[in-house]
C-alpha cells in the first residue's frame, strides 16, 4: 500500500516531507482527512506546524501583531 502524504503548504506539487507529486496526485492528497495520512514524516511535520500556530489563539484578546 502507497503512503499517504500531506501536501506542502508552501510549495505547488509537493508533499510536506519533501517529495514531488504530480497534478493529480496533488489534488487528490488535498481531499484527504489528516487522519488518513500514513507519512510519518509528513505527520511528524505536521505536528511540528500545528504547534507553532497554535499560540496566537491565547491572545485573542490582544491586538494582532503585523504579520512579517
Ligand atoms: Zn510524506
Amino acid at each position: 500500500m502507497r503512503r499517504r502524504h500531506m501536501v506542502s503548504f508552501k510549495e505547488h506539487k509537493q508533499t510536506l516531507c519533501g517529495h514531488s507529486a504530480t497534478e493529480q496526485e496533488f489534488r487528490r492528497m488535498k481531499m484527504f482527512a489528516d487522519k488518513d495520512v500514513t507519512c510519518k514524516r509528513c505527520l511528524n511535520l505536521y505536528n511540528a506546524h500545528l504547534e507553532r500556530s497554535e499560540t496566537p489563539l491565547e491572545t485573542n484578546t490582544h491586538p494582532l501583531k503585523a504579520k512579517a
